[in-house]
């Protein structure tokens, strides 16, 4: 069964904030971020990495804006990205005025290491003035000494005071357009971390597990931290921390919104069965080789590859369409209906014909264009393999049938 956002808690209503167009807390859709890995100086190299997160489902990017040279590529980059560009400001209070003079739609201030009050607040004023909204960025990593020193550590609890610290300098400049972000390497931290960030603020919080490291590892601590979090209806944005390329991060956030039901599905979404010994067909390839043939179409469409008819077409009954493999043929099927018997080889090849007709004519009609020889030579193939292999593949009849035997003598 899908788990769909009616299945999660409710999620907590923030302030409502903009980032240029993209609307972040509040009941807005919750939104994807990344960052982008090329020098901001270099144009044309960012804007094209930029395209390449928007096109993989990141609605807001990130762009470092550490010197003159950043600042001054941001100023051509704003004007022809796709998406929203947020400038990240570690140090310099003069790079955060330029990156607004840039012309960005949202800075990031880490307030680990941009500490002078009067520094602060004159940045939160000039954003306020241009109506761009700044996030506090805590990170463990690089917490205030003072707050470490006092919390004997970056527990939860520092993390959620060093926000608060940053908070109480814009309220005093009457600045309130705010998300923040309490990001520990420690998922436990995180999590603890992002739970009192909700119970203190009203503002949007984006969720992220920093410095998560390389795939496969780096995705599975995201996911733990940030999918903990949805479910308990915590968080407005997020942003996967990759040490990979950006477009895994923008991948991994948007289908982790997509797998919760939070966003609508905008492509693929292929299941298949982890094969066993009943299959009938190198299920691993077959999953594979359908995953890059359907990614390519675009088509928002649930997808399943299926190792066996015995079992498979009524196991995923509740896919769009799908495939079971059985004596060297393929039970094409639509929400477990079998349409069409094709060659094994044809496998793919018939998943992403059927995939493009669906798109275009649509489940029911593809539904009604059945062949309609199909059922019978689908239940052939299914009561040979059975006859072959025996329906009852673990011998538990034979077995029961012994100790019946045993127990009588
Ligand atoms: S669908 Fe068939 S091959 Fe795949 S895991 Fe289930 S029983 Fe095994």
């Amino acid at each position: 069964m899908d788990v769909t956002a009616t299945s999660l808690s409710p999620r907590k209503k923030t302030h409502q904030i903009s980032v240029g167009t993209v609307k972040v807390g509040g009941d807005a859709p919750i939104s994807v971020q990344s960052m982008t890995t090329t020098k901001t100086a270099d144009v044309d190299g960012t804007l094209q990495q930029i395209y390449a997160l928007a096109a993989n489902g990141a609605d807001i990017v990130r762009c470092t804006c550490n010197d003159q040279a950043a600042a001054e590529g941001l100023a051509q980059i704003v004007p022809r990205s796709p998406v929203p560009i947020v400038a990240d400001i570690h140090f310099h209070v003069e790079m955060a005025l330029a990156a607004l003079e840039a012309g960005v739609q949202g800075l990031r201030l880490n307030p680990g290491n941009l500490r002078k009050p009067e520094e602060i607040k004159l940045v939160a004023s000039e954003a306020k003035d241009r109506g761009v909204p700044i996030r506090i960025g805590v990170n463990a990593g690089s917490l205030h000494p003072a707050i470490y020193e006092q919390f004997g550590g970056a527990t939860p609890e520092a993390l959620v005071e060093s926000a608060r610290l940053e908070l109480a300098y814009f309220e005093e400049v009457d600045f309130h357009d705010v998300k923040i972000s309490v990001k520990a390497s420690s998922v436990a931290t995180m999590i603890a971390a992002y739970r009192l960030a909700s119970e203190t603020f009203d503002h949007p919080l984006h969720l992220g597990v920093t410095e998560a490291g390389p795939l496969p590892g780096g995705l599975l601590k995201g996911t733990a931290g940030i999918a903990t979090l949805l479910a308990e209806g915590i968080g407005d944005t997020l942003r996967y921390s990759l040490t990979a390329d950006p477009v895994e991060e923008a991948r991994a956030g948007r289908q982790l919104l997509e797998v919760f039901g939070l966003r609508e599905r905008k492509g693929l979404d292929l299941i298949a069965c982890p094969s066993c010994g009943r299959a009938e067909v190198d299920v691993i390839k077959v999953a594979n080789d359908a995953q890059v043939a359907l990614g390519e179409l675009n088509i928002p469409i649930q997808v399943a590859v299926m190792g066996c008819v015995v079992n498979g077409p009524g196991e995923a009954r509740h896919a769009d369409l799908g495939i079971a493999a059985g004596k060297k043929r393929g039970h094409l099927f639509i929400r477990g209906e079998i349409i069409r018997v094709v060659p094994e080889d044809e496998m793919v090849e018939a998943l992403v014909d059927e995939a493009k007709k669906i798109a275009a004519e649509g489940v029911d009609a593809r539904l009604a264009a059945k062949d309609l020889g199909a059922e019978a030579e689908a239940a052939a193939d299914r009561a040979l393999l059975l006859d072959e292999k025996g329906d009852d593949a673990n011998q538990a009849r034979a077995r029961i049938e012994r100790i019946r035997h045993r127990s009588e003598s």
